[in-house]
């Protein structure tokens, strides 16, 4: 068996499909035209007056019109793929194009109708349907489903469906889904209720199933081992492994105006495809050493199935009607790129991770046991009988047993052992020669044999049902998976596939005639006279000319379509700068510089996640970090004894206590008010607040002189406002003996008038 194969290309097929009700109401034209014969779609633009005369032709491996079978696609394409992978390839199959397309329909298909089934359960039939067949191999077969949405892997199967996965990488084996859940399948039926299970996980998750399915990619793995013994006698394993990728949506995401999270998701979806589209580039164009497989999960995911160890097929989907076009040419430009990758498919053979290999091994580890098992009691047996000598058997007998006599033999053994205990009880129980005590002793004595016997017994069981589970995993052909199937059907799928295969060659061939005729055509004419040749090379031209008219039409479109995509990258790339600008502007203004510095300097990029993560918090000192704890103390900042532990917990005393041992009071709150503190008052205010202070008692008044000048009119204190410092007129409180008083008091005895204040005569 050759191990490793030469390289081979990605196998690309378009499928068209048909007009849809919609379309066939709206009056939509027709813009694509499929010549299965040929292998070429021909489409004509309708938006450019040139296209109807110089349609653009893409020529594939084969293609599948509106009226094509689920069945045909799966006979002539992917049924060769499966094969492959039952051998021990690796094999991808992508679904690519515009969402509504029938991405989903070729891959899933309408669960229910047998005719209308798509890839995914096709292969299901055919991959058992061939082990039942198989002789003389074991085969474990397991399936796992997983989603990558926004950037995000979920496993579909597991019960957790909020959790996220990580891919991650090893040496050996290549990429891989860490805590990917896989199930071991014995049938169509388990392996179809698998699917199902994902697909209700994956609508869960959705908020609007047809929008999520667009934007999300799912991948269905199906794991194939096949054991054989190979001619050295030894037992090999070889490992297929099947993806069936349903992708997200092609269109342009940034053309619906997606706005906000929206086109945070948009960019993000478009980073898968656009990673896909620049890794299938880089892988054509021959040139670049540096495959950009590790700028989205998609493409480190299916890395070996784009230039890698896998068999691929892609299947472009495409619609028909016009308002489609420019999506559809995308579709089409794109898959033809991706035929010219080169894979390098080989065998997997005896692979490390092989779980079947796990599974044999264990199979015989418990056989083992069961036999050390049955061993030990034959032997006890044989010792029994030997000792009672009671019937004189053949000792030999135990040792010739086969095993399938074996389950047999242990039932009677354990029947005899039983029955033999039982009577020997039965014997205690009549003996009364026997003491009652030493007789209850002999009979619970018995009684916990008996219990021994049971529980043997039990575990044997257990040992033997566990053996049986698993090796009911292991497949093996002729039986217990599908009914015999009869000689006639596989001759018919037999048949089918020599058709299939017949006009893959015959379209091979036509494509090849047609090119070589036009090369040929000149070699061979010979022209009769001058005027013909130049007629026949008028026409040539003619027809040259056309040629050369539709590459540069290409040409020019290709370059339209860079332009426009170019347009569409600048416009994310002036988003995001706006996002980036103003979380710049917010850091800049509102985080400490210190508080930003801090979490740069804890900032590092995992390669491994391609994800900035933050270390954690650690005390720094001098530029140290912080050691880690010996784990000898767990908990506990220092090395401890299990003494020193439990002294700390059981005595009183000082002596052990060496962590925190000092009990600081808590910190008071720093003060945030003053201290009352009087105002400073200029020595002449205060003075006059002073004497104005004074008790009214001391005020002496000459009212005298009034009496005599103002008539009965009372004057009023001098110093009136008294107790009134702050009234604002400090003027008034003047000392009585100043000289700006006509009425100073001088004549002590004289009335006094004690009532009004505040009011100052003028
Ligand atoms: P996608 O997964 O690409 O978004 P779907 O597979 O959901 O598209 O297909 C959209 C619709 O078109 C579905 O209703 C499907 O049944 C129908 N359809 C797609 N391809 C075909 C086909 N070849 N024949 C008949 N119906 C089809
Ligand atoms: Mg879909």
């Amino acid at each position: 068996m050759s191990k490793s194969k030469s390289s081979e290309s990605v196998k690309v097929v378009v499928r068209c499909r048909p007009m849809n009700e919609k379309e066939r109401a709206a009056k939509f034209e027709r813009v694509v035209s499929v010549d299965v014969k040929l292998g070429q779609i021909i489409v004509r633009n309708p938006r450019e007056a040139s296209s109807s005369e110089h349609p653009k032709v893409f020529t594939f491996d084969s293609v599948y019109d509106w009226n094509s079978k689920q069945i045909d696609l799966y006979d002539e394409t992917f049924r060769p793929l499966v094969d492959s992978v039952l051998f021990g390839f690796n094999g991808t199959i992508f679904a690519y194009g515009q969402t509504g397309t029938g991405k989903t329909y070729t891959m899933e298909g309408v669960r229910n109708d047998p005719e209308r089934r798509g890839v995914i359960p096709n292969s299901f039939e055919h991959i058992f349907t061939h082990i039942s067949r198989s002789q003389n191999q074991q085969y474990l077969v397991r399936a796992s489903y997983l989603e990558i949405y926004q950037e995000e892997i979920r496993d579909l199967l597991s019960k957790d469906q909020s959790r996220r996965l990580e891919l991650r990488e090893r040496p050996d084996t290549g990429v891989y889904v860490k805590d990917l859940s896989s199930f071991v399948t014995k049938s169509v039926r388990e392996i179809e209720h698998v699917m199902n299970v994902g697909n209700q996980n994956r609508s869960v998750g959705a908020t609007n199933m047809n929008e999520h399915s667009s934007r999300s990619h799912a991948i269905f793995v199906i794991t194939v081992e096949c054991s054989e013994l190979g001619v050295d006698g030894e037992n090999h394993i070889r490992v297929g492994k099947l993806n069936l990728v349903d992708l997200a949506g092609s269109e342009r995401q940034t053309k619906t105006g997606a706005q906000g999270e929206r086109l945070k998701e948009a960019t993000k979806i478009n980073l898968s495809l656009s990673a896909l589209g620049n890794v299938i580039s880089a892988l054509v164009d021959g040139r670049s050493s540096h495959i950009p497989y590790r700028d989205s999960k998609l493409t480190r995911l299916l890395q070996d199935s784009l230039g890698g160890n896998a068999r691929t097929v892609m299947v472009a989907n495409i619609g028909p009607a016009s308002y489609n076009v420019e999506e559809t040419l995308t579709t089409l430009r794109y898959s033809n790129r991706a035929k010219n990758i080169k894979n390098k498919p080989r065998i997997n053979e005896d692979p490390k991770d092989a779980l079947l290999r796990e599974f044999q091994e264990e199979i015989a580890r418990l056989k083992a046991q069961l036999q050390k098992r049955s061993g030990k009691k034959k032997r006890r047996r044989q010792r029994r009988r030997a000792g009672e000598g009671s019937d004189g058997e053949d000792l030999e007998e135990g040792e010739t047993e086969d095993d399938d006599e074996d389950g047999e033999d242990r039932g009677d053994y354990w029947r005899e052992q039983q029955e033999k205990l039982e009577r020997e009880r039965k014997a205690i129980m009549e003996d009364h020669s026997l003491v009652a005590e030493e007789k209850a002793r002999l009979l619970k004595e018995k009684e916990k044999k008996m219990e021994d016997l049971k529980r043997e017994r039990e575990a044997g069981e257990m040992l033997a049902a566990k053996v049986k589970a698993m090796e009911s995993k292991l497949l093996v052909g002729g039986k217990n998976i599908v009914d015999h199937t009869n000689e006639q059907q596989r001759m018919l799928e037999l048949k089918r596939q020599e058709i299939a295969e017949q006009k893959r060659r015959e379209r091979e061939m036509q494509q090849q005639m047609d090119s070589r005729d036009e090369e040929t055509l000149e070699l061979k004419e010979t022209y009769s006279s001058l005027q013909q040749e130049v007629d026949i090379k008028t026409k040539k031209l003619k027809k040259l000319f056309a040629k050369l008219q539709a590459v540069k039409a290409e040409i020019q479109d290709i370059q339209e379509e860079h332009i426009n995509e170019r347009q569409e990258l600048e416009q994310t790339q002036n988003e995001l700068t706006r996002d980036l600008k103003l979380k710049h502007l917010i850091i800049e203004n509102f985080i400490p510089l210190e508080e930003k510095n801090k979490i740069v300097n804890r900032a590092y990029f995992d390669e491994e996640d391609e994800y900035w993560k933050m270390k954690p918090i650690t005390r720094i000192e001098d530029d140290h970090q912080m050691m880690t704890r010996p784990l000898s103390a767990v908990g506990y900042r220092r090395p401890l004894s299990q003494h020193a532990r439990m002294a700390i917990m059981m005595k009183p005393d000082m002596r052990y206590k060496a962590e925190n041992i000092l009990m600081l009071d808590m910190d008071l709150p720093a003060r945030t008010t003053k201290e009352y503190q009087e105002p400073v008052i200029a020595p002449k205010v205060a003075a006059a607040l002073e004497d104005a202070l004074r008790d009214e008692d001391e005020i002496q008044v000459d009212a005298s002189v009034f009496h005599s000048s103002l008539g009965p009119t009372p004057p009023a204190s001098a110093s009136s406002s008294l107790k009134k410092p702050k009234s604002g007129r400090p003027k008034t409180g003047k000392k009585s003996s100043t000289p700006t008083s006509p009425f100073s008091p001088s004549s002590p005895g004289s009335p006094l008038y004690p009532q009004s204040r505040g009011l100052v005569p003028k």
